[in-house]
C-alpha cells in the first residue's frame, strides 16, 4: 500500500528545509555511504505514532524553466497539490503574511487538499504567542512551531497524521511480484508498459473489491502473476507544464518504495545521466531487487563489441549496482521485452534466497583463512560465527570478538566472497557485525 505523502510548501526562507530535516529526524542517523551517489535530500521516509509516511520538501525542487521566483513557488505548490495527501504550508511568524503567501494560500484553498498551516519561527512558547493573523489565510487553525528548536512539532505531526486517509484493511497476502519501472521522461516507460500489456499472451487481470490501488495493473504472463506499479502515473504524463525530471523522480521514488523489483530504465542513445544515478542509488539504498534495462537498443548501431562497451560504461557509472543484471531491449520492436520477466523472476528468487548456516560458515571460514582479518590496535580480531538473519534483502550477521575491528573494506571482501559463492544477482545484500556473546 502506498504510504501517505506529506509535502512542505512555502516561500523561500520560511524554514521548510529546517522543518523537513526535523520531520525525517533521527532516522537519518544511520546512513549508508554509497560512493557515486549524491544525496537528494528532498524526499524521505518518516514515521509518527506508528504511521509511516513520505515527506517532500518542495523548496528543494528546482524547475528548469522560469527562473522567476513567484512562478517557482507556484509550481512547487502545484506539485504538492498533485502529489501529496497532506500539505504543510509553512509561513514565517516573524515577517507575517506576504502577498506571495496569499497567492499560495489561494491555490491551496482551491485544491481542497488537506492543508496544515505551520507558523514557524515562534521563539518563545512561554509568552503569549501572536500567530493569529494566519487565520486570514482561510486554511484553518495555524499551528505555531519552531522548526529550528523542534518546538511544538509534535502537535504539528499529530495534526498532519489526523488528516491521512484511513489506514486500509491489511492488504491480502499477494503472490504477485510488484514491478516498478523507473527512469527519466522519454526513456520509454509507457512504451514498455504497452509492450507488456498489449501482448496477446498477457492477461490483464481485473481484480474487483480489493484494496489494491487502481493505479496499478495486475497481469498474468505464462501462468505467472505480476503487478505493474503506477501504470496510470506512467501513462498520464504530468499535468504540470514545465514538468522536469525532478517531478518524475518523486513519482519514481514512490513506486520504488512499493516494489519487489525495480526496472531501472536507461536510454541507450543517452547513456547514464545524473538523474539515473540518483534513482539507482535510491533503489540500492532501499535494498530492492533490480535490473538495469537499457532501452531503445534498436536505435544503436551495433557490432559484436557494442554490448561489452555498453556494459563497461554502465558498470563504471553505476558502480554500486555491480550485482545487477543488464538487459538490452527495445520497447518498440519488443526485442527481449519478455526476457525481462524471466530475469524478474530470477532476481526475486535471489532476493528471497536463504543459505544454510553450515554452508555459510564453511564459505566464510575459508575466506577468513585465505585472507585473515587485520589486527586492530593490538587486539586479535576474530569472526567466530556467521548467520543469515533475514531475506529480502539477504542479511548476514557476523559475530566477532571485537566488532569495531572488522572494517568496511573487510566487509567488502566478505560481500564479494558471498556473491562469488552464492550469486545474489540483482539483489543488494546486507552485512552486519555484532558482538559475540
Ligand atoms: P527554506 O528556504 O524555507 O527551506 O528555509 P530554511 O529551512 O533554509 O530556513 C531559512 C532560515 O530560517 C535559516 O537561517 C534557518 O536557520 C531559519 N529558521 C528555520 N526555522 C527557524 C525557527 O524555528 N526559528 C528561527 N528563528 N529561525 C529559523
Ligand atoms: P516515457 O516518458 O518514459 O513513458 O517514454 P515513452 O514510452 O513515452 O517514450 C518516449 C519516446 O521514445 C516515444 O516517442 C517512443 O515511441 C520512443 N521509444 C520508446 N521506446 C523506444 C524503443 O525501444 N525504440 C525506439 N526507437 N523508440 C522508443
Amino acid at each position: 500500500m502506498a504510504k501517505p505523502v506529506v509535502a512542505i510548501v512555502g516561500r523561500p526562507n520560511v524554514g521548510k528545509s529546517t522543518l523537513f530535516n526535523r520531520l525525517i529526524g533521527a532516522r537519518k542517523a544511520i546512513v549508508e555511504d554509497i560512493p557515486g551517489v549524491t544525496r537528494d535530500r528532498i524526499y524521505d521516509n518518516s514515521e509518527w505514532r506508528g504511521r509511516e509516511f513520505i515527506v517532500i520538501d518542495t523548496g528543494g525542487i528546482r524547475f528548469d524553466e522560469g527562473d522567476i521566483f513567484a512562478s517557482e513557488i507556484k509550481m512547487q505548490a502545484e506539485l504538492a497539490i498533485e502529489e501529496a495527501d497532506v500539505i504543510i504550508f509553512v509561513v514565517d511568524n516573524k515577517t507575517g503574511i506576504t502577498a506571495e503567501d496569499e497567492q499560495v494560500a489561494e491555490m491551496l484553498r482551491r485544491s481542497q487538499k488537506p492543508v496544515i498551516v505551520a507558523a514557524n519561527k515562534v521563539e518563545d512558547f512561554s509568552k503569549h504567542i501572536s500567530y493569529y493573523e494566519f487565520y486570514q489565510l482561510g486554511l484553518g487553525d495555524p499551528i505555531p512551531v519552531s522548526a529550528m528548536h523542534g518546538m511544538n512539532t509534535d502537535e504539528l505531526l499529530d495534526a498532519v497524521v489526523a488528516k491521512f486517509p484511513p489506514q486500509p484493511e491489511k492488504e491480502e497476502e499477494e503472490d504477485r511480484i510488484k514491478i516498478a519501472i523507473v527512469g527519466r521522461p522519454n526513456v520509454g516507460k509507457s512504451s514498455l508498459v504497452n509492450a507488456f500489456l498489449g501482448e496477446k499472451r498477457v492477461i490483464v487481470s481485473d481484480v474487483p473489491g480489493t484494496t489494491r490501488d487502481a493505479i496499478d495493473t495486475p497481469f498474468t504472463y505464462a501462468g505467472r502473476q505480476y503487478t505493474l506499479i503506477d501504470t496510470a502515473g506512467i501513462r498520464r504524463k504530468s499535468r504540470i507544464k514545465d514538468a522536469t525530471e525532478r517531478y518524475s523522480v518523486i513519482r519514481a521514488l514512490r513506486s520504488i518504495d512499493r516494489a519487489d523489483v525495480v526496472l531501472i530504465m536507461i536510454d541507450a542513445t543517452e547513456g547514464v545521466t545524473e538523474q539515473d544515478k540518483k534513482i539507482a542509488g535510491y533503489v540500492h539504498e532501499q535494498a530492492k531487487a533490480n535490473i538495469i534495462v537499457v532501452n531503445k537498443w534498436d536505435l544503436v548501431k551495433k557490432d559484436e563489441h557494442t554490448m561489452n562497451i555498453y556494459d563497461e560504461r554502465i558498470r563504471e557509472e553505476l558502480k554500486f549496482l555491480a550485482y545487477s543484471p543488464i538487459l538490452y531491449v527495445s520497447a518498440v520492436t519488443k526485442q527481449r521485452v519478455f526476457k525481462i520477466l524471466d530475469i524478474v523472476d530470477f532476481v526475486v528468487e535471489q532476493h528471497n534466497r536463504r543459505i544454510t548456516t553450515a554452508e555459510l560458515n564453511r564459505v566464510v571460514n575459508e575466506a577468513i583463512m585465505l585472507n585473515p582479518l587485520p589486527g586492530g590496535g593490538g587486539k586479535k580480531v576474530k569472526i567466530l560465527y556467521t548467520t543469515q538473519v533475514r531475506t529480502a534483502p539477504p542479511t548476514f550477521v557476523f559475530f566477532a570478538n571485537h566488532p569495531e575491528g572488522v572494517h568496511f573494506s573487510y566487509l567488502r571482501y566478505l560481500e564479494n566472497v558471498l556473491r562469488k559463492n552464492f550469486g545474489f544477482e540483482g539483489t543488494p545484500i546486507r552485512l552486519l557485525v555484532r558482538q559475540n556473546e
